[in-house]
């Protein structure tokens, strides 16, 4: 308190010694009234009376942010929505937050909102650009210049300089990427209108500078998903009286995942992607809410080394001036360390940094509703979420099992009460925290931001152009060149996709146009080559090279690894041969490439081989009409050799044509049937399940399936609890969730009422991808019984990562044990070596080699009993014990076998099994240790799922030994 008031004082005091300053917050906290006159625009009292009152402690808010102009014929927020921003129990709808910014570009030449595309469920996904009039009104020009320092192959130095002095940073804002994280969504409104009309120095050198753009909602099917659920449970919440229960969707497929999309599969992603690539912001800051009260990324170690040197010292710069500003104006709690490390590029706003800018992210305090909640510091007996001590959040938060963040924050609590080198002044003790404090906090800190930014805007872009030239030259200086992808792989489809989502990130590629001879080998004419001598040559190399980690004893936020080759099991070569700068190649210009299958021959029996193209599911069910089989062997027919599960149809010759060249695949009429067994493949009566408390990794496999033109039906506990359910499917896949067996089972705990998910007149984004009247309980015992049921009747259940424990501990694969690793135990997402054991099962159609790479997900650790008796009297046999039958594939384990990224212990998976395919009265179960469904990434897995679904009834069992083979008598 005292020191606010000093501050005030010293404001004051400054300005009237000071009359005329060249920026900032000096002039403006009392400047505004004092250099009023006749013309200038009036502060509104309205808004400085309420936002006092909803402030809940008076250093919660700063001089930049306790005001607001009231400017004739520009809506206010309020104009439009009724209530100043920070309103204590009000979300906006995100039709009302578009209908805002539109109605504020309609009423001044200083914001403008274009549409970028549409969301998942038809939403409009806008940018707003705010600036000066001369800036909004020349806005084509300013791109151009970014454009030109992004590539800095098309000027001279001396040009770049003349760019560098016409051109304007723009500073990229987004709010709402993840959905119960509310608060900025609603800041980034009064924001707009701040900089579009107050005519303080501070925002008026803003202005003259910089052009701000917003993304004001990332995902906007989960906000109005969102602010549906606040308002119907989470407003009525209050502290001890919680439902514990979170939305079970934000977005269609994702919830905290939009910001681990790496592939840029979700359509809003991809959006801002693509504009992205067209305007260059050379800075994209990222809104998040979790930590206390603001945390602003400074790029901590581990840090990716592909990144320019000049950009790991950008990012502490601007964050240690916030925390500077911030604790200058008495706010407490801003920090700059300890939480986020630079090592994944798979955050979204990472986008810009894999482009030569600058990725920053905040992550303010709040909560997923409106309501003002208690936050208790420095207790160390406290529990509850947001690493505060505090009660959970209303509504569960960030989505109930948000894994990474809500670890994170865990991580941090009580140390966030203590000051530290990056953390001079904590807030401490109790106190109520409102959504009007977020908003404080989070426009004190952008306006802050912004502030830096208008004082240094011609660093800004002089680094921008030199971060994008080293890139170019350091791609000729340093040992890798570029990288082969050789044409003539054995599936070209995965290469194909690999190539298409290179050219998304606007990686430049090329086809050799002649045999290529390199020191590393000679690659035949097609192959795509990837030089190193490009403006995006450092993210080339980060997403194609193998990961190293710089440091075990380094924990990090989310994956170690991702390598595109690896896991799409198609071959990348890295070269060091300087030859390949040189290389003749035609650039691909277009977005993607297509690479045409072809059918030859003739004839009415068609062979179309399968050599591990995830394309052959879609094709199996694009002509899901005609009878297809199975080949059990390998056949040849010419020169192509069909391998192990090639598909023979017959009949409509034309239609199989059609689609074999539309899907990339290698066909061939014969002459007659081939002279190997066939089965035929049938398609399964496909239901995903899925719990209520976790939807989002099923998401990504619904999301696959959508991709690849799978239908399947996604079922609940209310399906499984009303039985039969072998008598409507056949095959029940469980993606990864739930974390154990048990969870899996009663998954949300029930406080004492129901929580239902459906759709009304109120609330119409509710009960979408499922419906419950009670999402609390989980299927319970009653659940299982069903399940083993099914399978007992003949169903094969099919289950990935961690829903592996399911069958394991609840007895449906008796014979299958499932542990966990060690505490000392850390694998984030590294990519390991599989062993295939069983090459001939149908799982494994489509693959060649005995050691594949797969991610390793933290799933069971998997084992089987053999037979061996283990209450049976005597030593047990010598000897290793024999592998099961039922296992399929294996974990060798070692770190000899970490092929990419990090697996501390990599000793505690030595020979675990990876896949076990264990019959079960007439049906089946099949778990997978692993998830050959990630994230639209590891393509090369998929197919040992697809292949699942497509021969469910043809996995036959090798008859069971006698018991003597595997229990020697003792
Ligand atoms: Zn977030």
């Amino acid at each position: 308190m005292f020191l606010r008031e000093s501050l005030a004082r010293l404001f004051a005091c400054l300005f009237l010694l000071v009359p005329v300053l060249g920026s900032g917050i000096l002039a403006q906290s009392t400047g505004n009234k004092a250099v009023a006159t006749a013309s200038a625009i009036q502060d509104d009292p309205d808004f400085a009376r309420a936002v006092k009152e909803w402030t809940t402690r008076p250093e919660f808010i700063s001089p930049l942010v306790d005001h607001l102009p009231k400017a004739a014929g520009i809506p206010s927020p309020k104009d439009i929505l009724g209530h100043h921003i920070g309103e204590p129990k009000k979300l906006t709808y995100y039709a009302d937050i578009l209908k805002y910014y539109r109605a504020l570009a309609a009423a001044t030449p200083r914001v403008k909102v274009v549409t970028i595309g549409k969301s998942n469920e038809g939403r409009d996904l806008v940018v707003v650009f705010v600036g000066g009039d001369e800036s909004i009104g020349n806005l084509e020009n300013y791109r151009g210049y970014l454009a030109q320092l992004a590539d800095p192959r098309t000027v001279t130095d001396a040009q770049a300089k003349d760019v560098i002095d016409k051109a304007k940073p723009i500073y990229h804002l987004s709010g709402g990427l993840h959905s119960g994280e509310v608060g900025p969504s609603e800041m980034l409104m009064e924001l707009a209108y701040r900089l579009a009309t107050e005519d303080s120095s501070l925002i008026k050198q803003i202005r003259d500078t910089v052009i701000v753009s917003i993304t004001p909602v990332a995902d906007p099917d989960g906000r109005d998903r969102n602010v549906d659920w606040y308002y119907k449970y989470g407003i009525n919440e209050t502290e001890g009286r919680t439902t514990g229960a979170g939305v079970p969707y934000w977005g269609k497929y994702v919830f905290h995942d939009d910001n681990r999309d790496i592939n840029y599969s979700q359509v809003e992603m991809r959006a801002l992607l693509d504009w992205y690539l067209q305007w260059h912001p050379p800075i994209m800051h990222d809104l998040h809410q979790a930590q206390t009260l603001l945390y602003t990324f400074s790029g901590q170690a581990p840090q990716n080394p592909n990144l320019d040197p000049i950009l790991y010292g950008e990012l502490p710069a601007m964050a240690n001036f916030e925390m500077s500003q911030m604790t200058k104006y008495g706010m407490p709690g801003v920090w700059t360390h300890g939480f986020v490390d630079m090592w994944s590029p798979g955050y979204l706003a990472f986008m810009s940094s894999n482009h030569n800018g600058m990725i920053r992210m905040y992550e303010i305090q709040g909560f997923s509703g409106a309501n003002t909640q208690k936050i208790r510091l420095g207790n160390p007996n406290g529990t509850g979420a947001n690493g505060v001590g505090g009660p959970a959040p209303a509504g569960g938060g960030r989505g109930a099992g948000a894994p990474a963040d809500a670890a994170a924050a865990v991580a941090g609590r009580g140390s966030q009460a203590t000051r530290d080198w990056f953390r001079p002044l904590p807030a401490t003790g109790e106190f109520d925290w409102s959504i009007r404090n977020n908003t404080n906090y989070g426009e004190t800190g952008v306006l802050t931001a912004l502030q830096y930014t208008s004082q240094f805007p011609k660093i800004i872009l002089e680094n921008f152009y030199v971060k994008s030239r080293n890139s170019v030259e350091t791609g000729r200086k340093e040992t890798v060149a570029g990288y082969v992808i050789p044409a003539g792989q054995r599936d070209m489809t995965r290469v194909e996709r690999l190539i298409n989502l290179l050219r998304l990130q606007g990686i430049e590629i090329g086809r050799a146009s002649a045999e290529v001879k390199l020191t590393e080998g000679t690659f035949p004419a097609g192959s795509f080559i990837v030089k190193r001598d490009q403006p995006y040559s450092r993210l080339a190399k980060t997403l194609l090279e193998k990961q190293v980690y710089p440091d075990p004893t380094l924990r990090t936020y989310d994956d170690t690894s991702w390598t595109m080759g690896l896991m799409s099991h198609a071959e990348v070569k890295e070269i060091a041969d300087k030859k390949i700068l040189d290389l003749a190649v035609e650039p691909i210009k277009t977005a993607e490439i297509h690479l045409a299958g072809a059918l030859s021959g003739s004839g009415s029996t068609i062979a179309v081989a399968h050599t591990g193209s995830n394309n052959m599911i879609t094709l199996r069910y694009r002509l899901k009409d005609l009878t297809i089989q199975a080949a059990e062997k390998e056949f040849k027919q010419g020169d192509v050799t069909f391998p192990a599960g090639s598909f023979v149809i017959n009949g409509d010759a034309a239609r199989v044509r059609t689609e074999v060249e539309k899907l990339g695949l290698t066909a061939v009429a014969l002459p007659s049937a081939p002279q190997v067994p066939l089965h035929a493949l049938d398609l399964p009566r496909l239901a995903i399940y899925s719990i209520w408390g976790n939807t989002q990794e099923i998401g990504w496999v619904r999301y696959a399936l959508d991709r690849f033109e799978v239908p399947y039906e996604l079922i609940f506990k209310e399906r499984v609890k009303k039985g039969d359910l072998r008598g409507s499917y056949d095959l029940i896949l469980l993606p990864n969730q739930g974390g154990s067996g048990k969870r899996l089972v009663f998954d949300i705990e029930n406080r004492g009422q129901p929580i239902a998910y459906k759709k009304s007149d109120q609330f119409k984004n509710l009960g979408m991808y499922g419906e419950s009247d009670d999402i609390t309980g989980g299927m319970g015992l009653d659940g299982v019984a069903e399940f083993e049921k099914f399978v007992k009747s003949g169903g094969v259940l099919v289950t990935l990562g961690t829903a592996s424990y399911f069958p394991a501990e609840f007895g449906l694969a008796p014979k299958v044990d499932a542990a966990r690793t060690s505490a000392q135990f850390y694998a984030p997402g590294p990519i390991v070596n599989a062993e295939i054991l069983k090459p001939e099962h149908p799982i494994f159609y489509g693959y060649d080699k005995k050691m594949v790479p797969v991610r390793y997900a933290n799933g069971p650790l998997l084992s089987v009993q053999t037979g061996v008796n283990p209450f049976a009297d005597g030593p047990p046999p010598p000897g290793p014990p024999p592998t099961p039958q039922s296992v399929l594939m294996r974990y060798p384990g070692g770190d000899d076998q970490v092929l990419s990224g990090l697996m501390r212990g990599a000793a505690e998976i030595r020979n675990r099994a990876a896949i076990v395919d264990e019959p079960s009265g007439k049906g089946r179960v099949i778990l997978f240790a692993g998830n050959p469904c990630y994230r639209w990434q590891n393509f090369g897995e998929f197919n040992m799922l697809f292949n699942t679904v497509l021969n469910f009834n043809d996995i036959k069992s090798e008859p069971a030994k006698p018991a003597t083979t595997d229990t020697p008598a003792r």
